[in-house]
């Protein structure tokens, strides 16, 4: 097989990939090459860490999987289809249908209940309050959160509010979850604990998931391990 048939074919069964993207800023008159020729794949079901220190581009890697950003070159691919140069109103249907967020600060409504919170994006894609609520509610169950379920985020602890964001990034069904240092913000009892309530729900429902963390014991837990260094993807 040719390099080329063998990256066409690692698209075409990849539920994301990225393929030679860059990404650079602009700082005073200097640029900064973030990202350079980076190539990335995540297969359906897997579950890949994204290990690197703070400042090396793990945001910039997940702003542009996630297509909250644009590459400055290369391509992005999610289930085949290629979006970097799709219209903003097609990312926003690829993002609210296939991909699911969890970032470190919870990012949750403070008006909101737990459970409306879970319920608002099944909602804006359509489904009715029951069904949204009825899904909400078995989230909640999974989570443990049962006796939470009409708690304001101000209501909640940070672990409980996290497993709230959780759950809402999953509502819609994703086939993709990218989260931004999911834990990073929690004691280390109450990280490994979600991380552990995340990572199962993960698994059972079939997702493919990019996390990325600083925290090697977690890592350790995923099927693979990547790192950024000199702007590209390395495995472990
Ligand atoms: P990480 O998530 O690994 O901490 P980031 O992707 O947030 O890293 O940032 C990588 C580098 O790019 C950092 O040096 C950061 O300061 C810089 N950076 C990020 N976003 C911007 C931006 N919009 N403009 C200029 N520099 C940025």
């Amino acid at each position: 097989m040719t390099a080329s048939a063998s990256t066409q074919s690692a698209q075409e069964t990849a539920v994301l990939s990225l393929v030679d993207v860059d990404r650079r800023y602009k700082e005073g008159d200097r640029a900064l090459d973030i990202l350079s020729g980076a190539n990335f794949t995540l297969r359906p079901g897997e579950t890949v860490a994204l290990v690197a220190p703070s400042g090396a581009g793990k945001s910039t890697l997940l702003h542009i999987a996630g297509l909250l950003d644009r590459p400055d070159a290369g391509e992005i691919y999610v289930d085949g289809r290629a979006c970097s140069k799709l219209s903003d109103e097609a990312r926003t249907r690829i993002r609210r249908l296939d991909i699911g967020f969890v970032y470190q600060f919870h990012h949750l409504l403070p008006e909101f209940t737990a459970v409306e919170n879970i319920a608002m994006p099944q909602m804006i894609r359509g489904l009715s309050k029951r069904e949204a609520n009825s899904r909400a509610m078995q989230l909640l169950k999974y989570m443990k959160l049962e006796e939470r379920v009409d708690h304001r985020p101000s209501e909640l602890s940070g672990g409980e509010q996290q497993r709230v964001a959780i759950a809402r990034a999953v509502a819609n069904a994703p086939r993709i979850l990218l989260a931004d240092e999911p834990t990073g913000n929690l004691d280390p009892e109450t990280a490994s604990y979600v991380f552990e309530v995340l990572t199962g729900l993960v698994r059972a429902s079939g997702l493919a998931a990019l996390f990325a963390t600083h925290n090697l014991d977690l890592a350790a837990q995923m099927d693979r391990r990547i790192i950024l260094s000199k702007g590209k993807v390395v495995e472990l």
